[in-house]
């Protein structure tokens, strides 16, 4: 396809993929026994190997391999059974080795892609390159001391994957949605924490743009470091409008490392010497290959948990609820815990979900705590929503009342509590014959306006005599009543 000159362009496309660093979750480093735990003092967790005395020896965590195969089959990659590192050689402070342990074309995952969907619906699909194994290199401060700058290397040696996506990303909101998802499924398969504000999960961003139309690729500057979603989007933002503006003028994107500046929201060029990349990449001597054979493959498979857009597909199909409510359901495991307890004890399961995803999910939120340490217990709960449904008692006076009373008394029956508290719901709708009455009586101006035609006055009494009679009352009965009253 013939590129057409800038005066012919219309409409510029963005072209963008990711390389996503996450942090591992593992107690220990990748090749050694040090914490790998955030925000311990300055070099707390450092031995031999993280310090890189001579004759210190490198011993592979298995379990890093063994998240990372978890990550790459979420992502529908193909797993590389035969792994081995290489060293990456540069010289920083902080890297006291002289080369960073890494994995250069030997990736363990490679080929998968992700499924994201857009806040308008759509739904988008995004390769996956790859996926490779390396260490995190250590923190160097230049801002703690006039004279000096210091190193901690708590984090040399902290396991890294490194998740590079194909250039399938078409906007800012896809960079974003894409990182939300990669977050969302890190921690729901407990590889790492996912948090961008203490740097277990950070991202580079290679930005071009072409054409709209065209099928080639533009050349490709990377803004570097980016470490939530808002500089994400801000950064592909401004890149992709700057790269227009150099096109239009008739010149040509250079392509180079950039970084944000997240005060002004702007990109700019890094010192050159910071981009000459000169590896010279081998493979590193001191760690044997790592075979990961078909019984080890098969048992990380058997142990991955249900993912959670599969969870969602059933939940949408058991409940009959929307795509969103079942989202929201299915990225969390403690929610979906009690879920699954409480549901065998339910008369009407959408109730229980309606009830989730409103009420509970209000007062928790209020509460500032997770489900898990939610003080009503699964099947209780299921036997208060029962009874809401049964019209037994009403569903303000169940949240009001008898589920602030269950926080004191956890263990207490909730059908004699709820009789102690006096919350029941009076079979007897006679009973209410004079608290009708009454409500009619004060409001006679709104009954002449009802008899008029006025219908929407029906709503004002009812909710007075429900106030009357505080809740007990099942209010379409009531509501029945009064209209044939007025009748
Ligand atoms: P390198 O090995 O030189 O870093 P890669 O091919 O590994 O390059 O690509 C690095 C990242 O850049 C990947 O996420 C890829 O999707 C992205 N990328 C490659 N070409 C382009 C392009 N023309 N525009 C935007 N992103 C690109
Ligand atoms: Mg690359």
């Amino acid at each position: 396809m013939s590129t057409p000159s800038p005066t012919e362009i219309t409409a510029y496309e963005l072209v963008s993929g990711l390389e996503i660093h996450v942090q591992l979750n593992t107690k220990s480093k990748i090749f050694s026994g040090d914490s790998a735990s955030f925000g311990a003092s300055p070099n707390a967790h450092i031995s031999t190997v993280s310090l890189a005395l001579p004759g210190a020896l490198p011993k592979l965590n298995k379990e890093v391999i063994e998240k990372a195969v978890r990550i790459g089959l979420a992502l529908n990659c193909e797993i590389n059974q035969h792994n081995f590192f290489d060293r990456k050689n540069y010289f920083y402070a902080d890297l006291p080795k002289g080369y960073q342990i890494t994995q250069d074309n030997s990736p363990i995952c490679k080929n998968g892609f992700v499924i994201v969907t857009l806040a308008n619906g759509q739904e988008r699909r995004i390769g996956i390159n790859r996926i490779h194994l390396e260490e995190d290199a250590g923190k160097s401060m230049h801002d703690q001391d006039a004279h000096y700058s210091f190193v901690d290397l708590n984090r040399a040696g902290v396991p890294l994957i490194e998740i590079v996506t194909e250039p399938d990303i078409r906007s800012a909101e896809e960079a974003s949605v894409l990182l939300n998802e990669i977050r969302k499924l890190v921690r729901f398969l407990d590889v790492s924490d996912g948090n961008m504000e203490e740097g277990s999960l950070r991202c580079d961003a290679n930005i071009s743009i072409r054409p709209a139309g065209s099928s080639d690729y533009g050349t490709r500057c990377e803004v570097k470091n980016l470490n939530s979603m808002k500089h994400v989007r801000r950064a592909i933002e401004f890149e992709f409008d700057r790269q227009i503006g150099i096109i239009e003028k008739g010149s040509e994107i250079i392509q180079s490392t950039l970084n944000f500046d997240a005060e002004k929201g702007t990109t700019s060029p890094m010192r050159t010497k910071e981009e000459a990349n000169d590896y010279r990449y081998f493979p590193d001597p001191d760690l044997p290959p790592i075979y990961i054979d078909d019984h080890w493959l098969a048992q990380i498979r058997s142990a991955m948990p249900k993912l959670p857009n599969v969870i969602a597909q059933e939940l949408m199909a058991d409940f009959a609820i929307s795509a969103a409510e079942a989202s929201l359901l299915a990225e969390d495991p403690t929610l979906l815990h009690y879920l699954g307890s409480a549901k065998t004890m339910i008369d009407r399961p959408k109730s229980l979900i309606n009830w989730l995803i409103g009420p509970i999910r209000a007062l928790l939120s209020d509460k500032a705590i997770g489900i898990d340490q939610f003080f009503v217990a699964p099947f209780k709960m299921a036997e208060i929503i029962n009874l809401v449904d049964k019209k037994k008692i009403s569903q303000n006076n169940a949240l009001q009342t008898l589920i602030p009373a269950l926080e004191n008394e956890p263990e207490r029956d909730v059908l004699e509590l709820a009789n102690q508290l006096d919350l029941l719901i009076v079979a007897d709708q006679q009973a209410f014959e004079e608290q009708i009455n009454a409500v009619l009586q004060k409001y006679e101006p709104q009954v002449q306006a009802y008899k008029a035609g006025k219908k929407g006055v029906l709503g004002l009494f009812v909710g007075e005599v429900m106030k009357l009679v505080q809740g007990k009352a099942d209010a379409k009965k009531i509501s029945d009543q009064i209209i044939e009253k007025l009748k």
